[in-house]
């Protein structure tokens, strides 16, 4: 029994989201997606690896896709419809109703770029025939064994987190998630499970990030500032998620700041995608919702669609043109035309896949930028980079992985260097074994495998008992006193053939197996110096003349600060323990060292029965302490107390 994760992309990179994970046998595809930065055979996750022969339906039980980003589901349409994969697929309603814009989007940027078409827009509507839609917290039984259930993750409309398990084996991939809610969505929900393996996604696995509403205001300034001196503002977005976002964000600033600047959408695509957020509105955040009945947060006022003849009409506007990260596209052609204006701005994504134009302003600030060999732009305008970005920052995964405290945490969806300071983050902080495997790499856990167990009315009870632990804090005298309760219980796990496994008090295994209870008692005979005793009780003067029950109290008095014993007749007692002088010199308990007959000292005799192991050492050890400190004062002649 295990669960292995086979990462066909995003291992160690941002870009084709694809992980493997075969639990007991049965295997997901979780996403399916595409690197925007290439566009040879590095695009598309290595299926080849899935099946050599490339029979996909048989190598794999279902595909899972987390949201409709591209590089979550871009490879889809072609896994099925050219690859010939014909099994299940699930993802959530609105990803289902958003993911063919984004297909169809960067298809055309594909085609428009003059690159080979990778597939039709009727594959993209045969590919999404085959998807079946699923409820958040709906738990779609796959097959027999395999259970799948999604839960809100924030970051883009219809985003789901997936829980996958089969027998007593279970995992959660994160995919994209926000652990704080934005300007149209909410924050990641996820129930507490028990889980062998978390796979999350890592974008910002180090930055800690502070208040969103200071970094938001700074986007407003920079774009405010722009227009007001006569700018234009090039917004590369996707046509989904981001653009809604900063799309409220602006409707509500023009509208405080009574600004007339025209804001556009390029094509027709991003107001349909508006019209699709508004009838999905239950999956926006809730303070979108309960603003919905007076005014939909969707309905913009001051967003119109671009056209192109605008493009070198004079006067300030913002724009808002598809592919992000200037990858392509209509934003590509934008940025030809503005960049070279210093009164332009152009914002960028808080993160550009490498190899996108946007990767480029980011890295230093170009003034030049190579679009391909015969091609150069100057880059004259302002660059503004967002730092506020739909992904849980590092506090955000922490907390996720200390909330769900899975047995294992696999990184996916970041960059190395990064990942690896997470990753130790998570095995010191947390105490948990974290992986982040690179592309084509399989990391493998054993899974979890739970065994039933009937629990007999004597062991049920004898588990009642509590057993209070009282903790207080000496240091603090006024602190309360703190009680837990610290009982172990302890049973016998009994399998008898042909019957149910039974978990048993002791007491009853015997009558079960129909013998007797053997006590086993153990026994320690030690010898303590005569000029030890004599500073306990100076009157011993020889051994044969002294009180045997006065020294035993005497010895108490001194042990009672550690232990409590009780004085009996020859003995001090404590439950099963008993200490005693011994004056048999040939006791079988005697310790090797004891035995010498000439030794001037006294013998002390302990038994005790397995339960007081712990308490019998404590004695002794305290005992034997004794002696052998006053052996080390005699040792220093200047510092002799009894001469
Ligand atoms: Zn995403
Ligand atoms: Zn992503
Ligand atoms: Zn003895």
């Amino acid at each position: 029994m295990a669960i292995d994760c086979l990462v066909l992309g995003a291992g160690q990179e941002v870009g084709k989201s694809c992980v493997i994970v075969s639990i007991n046998g049965k295997r997901i595809m979780f996403d399916c997606g595409m690197h925007m930065g290439y566009a040879d055979h590095r695009r598309y996750p290595d299926f080849s690896l899935i099946s050599k022969s490339a029979d996909f339906n048989s190598a794999l039980s279902c595909i899972i896709i987390t949201h409709f980003h591209l590089d979550h589901i871009g490879a889809l349409p072609y896994f099925t419809e050219v690859c010939g994969y014909n099994g299940p697929i699930y993802m959530t309603y609105p990803t289902k109703a958003l993911a063919p814009l984004m297909l169809e989007d960067y298809r055309k940027v594909m085609v428009g770029r003059g690159e080979e078409e990778q597939f039709t827009y009727e594959n993209i509507l045969d590919c999404m025939k085959k998807v079946t839609a699923v409820d958040l917290k709906q738990t779609v039984q796959v097959d027999k064994d395999l259970q799948i259930r999604g839960y809100y993750a924030g970051h883009v409309l219809g985003a789901a987190m997936f829980y996958a398990s089969l027998g007593d084996a279970a995992m959660v991939y994160t995919g994209d998630y926000n652990m704080t809610p934005d300007r149209h969505l909410g924050a990641a929900q996820i129930d507490r499970m028990q889980l062998d393996v978390l796979i999350t996604e890592s974008t910002y696995a180090t930055t800690i990030r502070d208040s969103k509403y200071a970094r938001e205001r700074e986007f407003l300034k920079a774009v405010h500032k722009c227009v007001s001196n006569g700018g234009k503002v090039l917004i590369p977005t996707f046509a989904l998620g981001r653009a809604q976002e900063l799309c409220i964000l602006l409707d509500d600033y023009w509208e405080r700041m009574n600004l007339k600047v025209p804001i556009y959408f390029s094509a027709g695509l991003t107001m349909q995608a508006n019209l699709y957020y508004k009838v999905l509105i239950n999956w926006t955040s809730q303070k979108v919702k309960d603003t919905y009945a007076t005014r939909n947060a969707f309905d913009f006022k001051n967003v119109h669609s671009f056209d192109r003849s605008l493009l070198d009409a004079p006067g300030p506007c913002v724009l808002f043109a598809t592919p992000g990260m200037i990858s392509g596209g209509f934003s590509l052609e934008v940025f030809k035309h503005w960049a070279p204006s210093e009164a332009n701005l152009i914002t960028l994504p808080g993160y550009c896949v490498a190899g996108t134009v946007g990767h480029k302003l980011m890295s230093g600030k170009p003034t030049k930028v190579d679009l391909d060999k015969d091609t150069q732009i100057d880059v004259r305008c302002q660059i503004h980079q967002l730092s506020f970005s739909p992904h849980t920052d590092a506090k955000g995964i922490m907390d996720l992985v200390k909330f769900l405290s899975p047995k294992h945490v696999v990184l996916v969806h970041g960059e190395k260097p990064k990942m690896d300071l997470l990753k130790a983050r998570i095995k010191s902080e947390l105490g948990i074994q974290c992986y982040d495997p690179a592309n084509t790499e399989t990391v493998s856990f054993p899974s979890t495998h739970f065994v039933k167990a009937d629990a007999s009315n004597t062991f049920i009870r004898s588990s009642l008992t509590p057993n209070f632990e009282f903790l207080k804090d000496e240091a603090k005298a006024m602190a309360p006193l703190e009680v837990r309760d610290g009982r172990v219980t302890e049973g016998i796990l009994a399998m008898e053939k042909g019957q149910k496994v039974k978990i048993l008090h002791q007491d009853e295994l015997l009558t079960m197996i129909g013998t007797e209870k053997t006590e086993v008692e153990f026994g320690y005979c030690f010898a303590l110096r005569l000029c030890s005793l004599k500073r306990v009780l100076p009157a011993i003067e020889e051994v044969s003349v002294f009180d045997e029950n006065l020294l035993l109290s005497v010895l108490n008095m001194k042990l009672s600060n550690e232990v409590g014993l009780q004085d009996r007749v020859g003995s001090l007692e404590v439950n099963s323990f008993r200490l005693s002088i011994c004056k048999n010199n040939s006791c079988p308990h005697r310790s090797n060292g004891d035995s010498d007959g000439s030794y001037e000292g006294m013998f002390f005799c302990c038994n005790w029965s397995n339960l007081d192991m712990k308490l019998a050492w404590r004695v002794i050890s305290l005992l034997k302490n004794m002696d052998s400190s006053v052996d080390l004062t005699n040792k220093m002649p200047f510092n002799n107390v009894e001469r």
